[in-house]
Formats: C-alpha cells, structure tokens, sequence
C-alpha cells in the first residue's frame, strides 16, 4: 500500500488552516499535525515558569530548559482530532487563549525552539500520509512535499473567525485586540530572521476571505486527488 503523501498548509493567522487540514486528514485517513498546537504549548511552560510575559522575555532560561519540555498529540475520538498534551497533561485549551497567542510569536522567532520542533514534525512525517499546517511547513519543514497550500484572508475576516471562535467557548475578549493580535502576530512571524513565514516558490495560494469551506475543500480535494 502507498505510504500516502505530505500535504504542508501554511498561511496567516486564523486563515482556516486547521479546519481545512482536518478535514482533509478525516477524508484521506491521514494523520493531522497542528504545529502552531507545539508552539503555543512551549510558550505556555515559558508562562508558567514567568521565562516569558507582556514585558519580558528571559531567552536563555527556556532554551536551558527545553530538554525539559515533552510535547505529544493524543487522538480525542470525540473531538475528531488529537489533542495537545505538555509534559503529559491535556492544554489544549489554555493552549488557545488570547493570553498565549499574544506571547507565542516572541517564542516561535527563537532558533532553538524551532530546531527542536521542526526535528519532532519532521518525525512524524516519515512513515506515513500526512497534512500539516504552520508557517514554515512547506519551505523548512517538508520542503518536498507533494502539496503545499498557502493560505490568506483579510485580517478583518480573520479576526471575525478568531474572535467568534474564543466568544463561543467562553472567552471574554474585545474584537480589537483579536485584530491586532491577528496583525501583530503575521508582522511578528513574517519578518523574524530564522524560517519567516512566507509562501514557498510550488505553493498554491488560496485567498478564502470571500470562499466558503465547501468550495475551498472541493477545490483543495481535487489537487490532493491529482498528487495521489
Ligand atoms: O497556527 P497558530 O495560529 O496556532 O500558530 C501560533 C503561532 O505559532 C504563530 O503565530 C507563529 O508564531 C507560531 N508558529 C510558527 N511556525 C509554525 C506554526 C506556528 O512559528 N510552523
């Protein structure tokens, strides 16, 4: 049997990158990575060992304590998805405050977290069909993937998605500083000196700020069909 393929969806913040990676993994029955999940998870054990905070950063105590930092995903069958686990305890929902997000840029810019991130995905990758959605999966992390999406949107509809997301589970949050949020974080992420976000050369760029889900993933399952 074939392997399967590696499909590497990068993009903005809040362009619906998940929720396109996850139904394409449900479809092709392969295996979903979230990396920016990793990346939130190492910026919350920086928070709650105050490495990190609105004005501060102690750098050299996280890479220090990096090899102290055990990240792994546990398929929730309910859920439909694999949940984040930091040092053997469930964050996936502290993982996705505002809070965090507003931190997690300053972590992700650092050479050292990035190597040892890019090393586990790039494990996971291996053996077996893949989607993955980040910033840099399609021009560091998988270079040679078989697909690679790029994904964007307008900041005002991102923050629109983002800002209902966390209304609906229960977040107190006020619209503009989603908005910023958004925008910072794709300034933060876009400009940083190690594996900036941008669109690799083979990539194909979707703009879904007017685009529904149905038409995306109809759109997206044909190029998936072809590469197989
Ligand atoms: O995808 P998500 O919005 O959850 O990612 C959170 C943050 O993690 C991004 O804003 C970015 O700073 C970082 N990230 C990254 N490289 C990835 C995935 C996420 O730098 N591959």
């Amino acid at each position: 049997m074939s392997k399967g393929i590696i499909i590497a969806i990068d993009g903005f913040s809040s362009t619906g990158k998940s929720t396109i990676a996850k139904l394409l993994a449900e479809k092709y029955n392969y295996i979903y990575v979230d990396t920016g999940a990793m990346y939130r998870a190492v910026t919350l054990y920086a928070k709650q060992n105050d490495f990190v905070g609105k004005d501060f950063f102690d750098e050299e105590k996280l890479i220090s304590n990096l090899k102290n930092i055990s990240l792994s995903f546990h398929f929730n069958a309910d859920l439909g998805f694999a949940e984040m686990f930091l040092n053997g305890v469930n964050v996936e929902k502290e993982i996705r405050t505002l809070e965090v997000s507003q931190l997690v840029s300053k972590v992700s810019a650092i050479s050292e977290v990035r190597r040892k991130l890019v090393a586990e995905q790039q494990i996971m990758g291996e053996d077996n069909g893949i989607v993955m959605d980040g910033r840099d999966i399609g021009t560091v992390v998988f270079p040679k993937a078989e697909l690679k999406l790029f994904m964007t949107a307008s900041a005002d509809k991102r923050a629109t998605r983002r800002y209902k997301e966390l209304i609906d589970r229960g977040d107190k949050v006020d619209f503009k500083d989603i908005l910023f949020n958004v925008e910072e974080r794709d300034r933060i992420d876009s400009t940083r000196e190690d594996s900036p976000l941008m669109k690799a050369e083979d990539a194909i760029e979707f703009d879904n700020s007017d685009m529904g889900i149905k038409e995306q993933f109809d759109r997206i399952c044909a190029l998936v069909d072809r590469r197989i």
